[in-house]
């Protein structure tokens, strides 16, 4: 098959016409990677969506090829978003490659920085703001509201209209779909996008979402005020798309656990480690959650989505595997390093 971009692999099922100009970069038909090492711990055959393989390395393209798309086709001169960070880069490269201005608003001091590089190196108008993402939406809520401006957050519905093809690629690749997905949830878009796209293609997967503790508005019923977690795409304390991910859950058989940070870090290094996929920290959530209530999985596969690719945020990386402390420049100090 020829490499298409979601829109037009999707085309018929998606709310676009012939009048809809196209932005896209090819986004999509990520692959649907087996992971041995995670299979054998929680003893089912699992597969990781690595969502990170999109072309601005999460799957915050899915859905800002629609946007984006639709933001045009509306005559919109700009488009602007609040932003852990993904949605900033994804949304700058799409305003870029469309020709339109791109505001993104952002909680200063907490953007893992690859995705600061990118929207940097896209374009994009950056404004740090002294407050946490919940602050910044809601700035972005009143600025699209009440200027020309389009918002290309997740509650903008043709961004969750994108969103739905990751479980459509995985129905036409498993043939089925598989008995639980699992995916990490910060404002929730994506496990609700997730349900709507398995549900018009009549599937029923039992869909578990995993917070980080310290950001775990969801599993505790009430909102965090200071969400805290080193997965800092899903550092939220009031989901946008809240019901949405409890009706996933509900009308699923599903689940929306906590996880820690030790525990998210742990499946981060395993899927690295083991399993040769390198996925960002709030990626590794669903696998994380997973290994934690693998006793309760039903009989059959699992699907655990890889949010964004492991570059986004090299600081992680190397202060929470590294051990990059210099030896003499001689083979025996290395030799000595490396245990030969
Ligand atoms: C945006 C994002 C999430 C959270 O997705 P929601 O739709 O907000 O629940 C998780 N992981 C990564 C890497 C993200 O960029």
């Amino acid at each position: 098959m020829n490499r298409l971009g979601l829109i037009e692999r999707y085309r018929d099922r998606l709310p676009v016409s012939e009048a809809t100009p196209i932005v896209s970069l090819m986004e999509g038909s990520t692959p649907l990677i087996p992971v041995p090492a995670v299979s054998e711990l929680v003893e089912r055959e699992t597969f990781v969506k690595f969502d990170g393989a999109n072309p601005t390395g999460s799957f915050k393209d899915r859905g800002m090829t629609m946007a984006v798309s639709k933001a045009l086709e509306s005559g919109a001169k700009a488009v602007a978003c609040a932003s852990t960070g993904n949605t900033s880069a994804s949304a700058a490269a799409y305003a870029a490659r469309a020709g339109i201005a791109c505001i993104v608003v952002l909680p200063a001091g907490k953007i893992a920085r690859g995705k600061l590089a990118q929207a940097i190196a896209h374009g994009a108008t950056i404004v740090p703001v002294d407050g946490n993402f919940d602050d910044a939406l809601a700035i972005v809520l009143e600025l699209t509201s009440s200027h020309d401006v389009a918002l290309v957050n997740s509650i903008n519905p043709y961004r969750i209209a994108g969103q739905q093809t990751a479980a459509w690629e995985i129905v036409d690749e498993l043939e089925a779909a598989p008995a639980v997905h699992a995916l990490p949830v910060g404002n929730a878009g994506n496990i609700t996008a997730h349900w709507k796209g398995y549900q018009s293609v009549g599937e029923a997967p039992a869909m578990w979402g995993f917070q980080a503790e310290g950001a775990a508005p969801i599993v505790y019923g009430e909102i965090v005020d200071d969400p805290e977690t080193i997965a800092t795409a899903i550092r939220i304390g009031n989901p946008a798309s809240w019901d949405g991910a409890v009706s996933a859950r509900d009308e699923s058989g599903g689940r929306i656990e906590a996880v820690t940070d030790e525990e998210i870090l742990e499946a981060y290094r395993l899927l690295a480690g083991r399993d040769g996929v390198f996925c960002e920290p709030a990626s590794a959530a669903s696998v994380a959650g997973i290994m934690k209530f693998s006793a309760d999985l039903p009989p059959g596969r699992v699907v655990c989505t890889l949010t964004g690719h492991g570059l986004k945020d090299p600081d992680t990386a190397i202060t929470s595997m590294g051990d990059l402390d210099p030896v003499p420049a001689t083979l025996s100090a290395v030799l000595e390093r490396v245990g030969l």
